[in-house]
């Protein structure tokens, strides 16, 4: 069973938003009243905006084993139809006051909540429990069909990973729309029994008032730990509300170095990473017990199996760069509609991620990037996007910063820096200096971009589309 503890029924809290608490008990009501309601149908949207509700209606058909789409209230007219059209949902999920848009409104419309249905039986681990669409950063989203068993064995490894137990408050302010808000945010601690509570926004001093309350673990993104970490050096109650968490975790991104060692030195605390995809869940995980390496996100998870590879499909040595293949019960079953890409992921039984990386003897991997973007093929030398923004950052006048590589008849490709700076504007020069003296020469940017901002899509990850790449 996905959520064994709603056979329960106990008082204990299971949801906490800022307009109320539902237990358990409460829940369990809910999600069959909702279950009920979904009789039949085939496939479920579900209007996922940060309340209770969403999470009900989440639950409610899991119980009814009528697979979810959750979609971002915030989507654009022409991708929500796109979305719409794409996974066809027989009905909508949605609060009473809510005004749907067009592409949704000729559906029929249930208010999740609780009635007269008991919580069906629980359906073939193999079927498709939800649609989640990917965040776009590379093309159009594509939806993801992820069984049961691949969330159910993903947040049991992880709840080894972390000691995750019903004692667990888990605290964000993440989208429920993508695997890391919705799956470990609110599965993964309704899995094990204990808490989700969800802030509704982000903000760092009531992050900070969780976690110094029944709060335990914090789950971001790393824009999220960046302004964390960015409270906590001028706010000494801030950092002391931080420092009682048992566990941060942070995902969907590269953690940048800096954020990771400026939270360790104003709390004491250190961010575990984590790395997964919409289409494998979770990939590998650094474990609560273990000593951090800032920029790594540690091993496998239990029962996954990581490789790297080079361009042929050969496994590279320890140390080298190569793209990231998996296999294992995290896997997803398929793009939805997307026959052709679904074949084109996989290689001999390996899901292609699309990532690079190295991987140290003892097997933790540090992520160079995305293969078509983040790495560059400069003079002879493969170089990792990631690594060279890590050493921008820690220039004290860079406050944001991307690499991607552009076309260059002498190196083949030449490091491009894209850079948001502070009052003071440190020259090209400088910037290239400080890179070279950090990494090596040949890793220093030979053009700088400075903007007023990144492109950043709605999980903060930078869009380096956006910037031509
Ligand atoms: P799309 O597939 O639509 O282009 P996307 O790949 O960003 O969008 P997701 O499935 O939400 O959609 O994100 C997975 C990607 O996020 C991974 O392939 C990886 O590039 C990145 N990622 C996730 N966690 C980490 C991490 N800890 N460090 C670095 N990158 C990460
Ligand atoms: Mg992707």
């Amino acid at each position: 069973m996905l959520l064994p503890t709603l056979a329960d029924r106990a008082d204990r809290v299971a949801l906490r938003f800022e307009s109320g608490s539902l237990t358990y008990a409460e829940l369990a009501e809910a999600a069959g009243g909702t279950a009920a309601a979904l009789a039949g149908a085939g496939r479920v949207a579900v209007w996922a905006t940060p309340t209770a509700h969403t999470c009900v209606a989440v639950v409610g058909a899991l119980a009814a084993g009528v697979p979810v789409v959750p979609i971002n209230p915030k989507t654009g007219e022409r991708e929500l139809a796109h979305i719409v059209a794409d996974s066809a949902p027989d009905l909508v999920l949605a609060e009473a006051d809510v005004e749907l848009p067009l592409a949704l409104a000729g559906l029929p419309r249930v208010v999740a909540g609780p009635g007269p249905g008991a919580l069906p039986e629980e359906p073939d681990p193999e079927s498709p429990a939800v649609v989640v669409y990917t965040s776009g950063t590379t093309g159009p989203p594509k939806g993801v069909l992820l069984p049961r068993r691949a969330i159910a064995t993903n947040l049991d490894a992880l709840a080894d990973a972390w000691d995750w137990t019903a004692e667990d408050t888990v605290v964000h302010a993440l989208p429920l729309f993508h695997v890391h808000g919705l799956i470990l945010g609110v599965l993964g601690p309704l899995r094990r029994g204990g808490t989700v509570w969800h802030l509704g926004r982000f903000d760092p001093a009531a992050v900070a008032a969780a976690l110094a309350g029944s709060a335990t673990v914090m789950f971001g993104v790393p824009t999220m730990y960046h302004r964390l970490a960015a409270e906590c050096a001028v706010n000494a109650d801030v950092a002391r509300g931080v420092a009682q968490a048992r566990l941060l975790v942070s995902g969907s991104a590269a953690l940048p170095v800096v954020d990771h060692t400026s939270i360790t030195a104003t709390t004491g605390h250190r961010v575990v990473e984590r790395y997964g995809m919409t289409e494998t869940l979770m990939n590998c995980a650094v474990h609560s017990s273990a000593e951090p390496r800032p920029g790594t996100v540690g091993p496998a998870v239990d029962g996954v199996s990581v490789r790297l590879v080079d361009e042929a499909g050969t496994p590279v040595a320890d140390g080298e760069i190569g793209e990231i293949e998996v296999r294992g019960p995290n896997l997803f079953l398929g793009y939805l509609n997307r026959p052709e890409a679904t074949a084109e992921a996989f290689r001999d039984g390996w899901f292609r991620t699309g990532d690079v990386a190295t991987r140290s003897a003892d097997g933790w991997v540090r992520i160079v990037g995305r293969r078509a973007t983040d790495l560059i093929k400069s003079g002879g030398y493969k170089i990792g996007a990631g690594e060279i923004e890590n050493a921008l950052l820690e220039h004290p006048d860079v406050v944001e910063a991307a690499v991607t590589g552009e076309p260059d008849d002498d190196l083949g490709e030449r490091i491009v820096a894209w850079v948001v700076t502070g009052e003071r504007r440190p020259s090209e020069q400088d910037l290239a200096d400080h890179v070279a003296r950090l990494l090596s020469p040949h890793k220093r940017p030979r053009v700088v971009h400075y903007l007023d901002a990144l492109p950043r899509n709605e999980l903060g990850k930078i869009t380096k589309r956006a910037l031509g790449a």
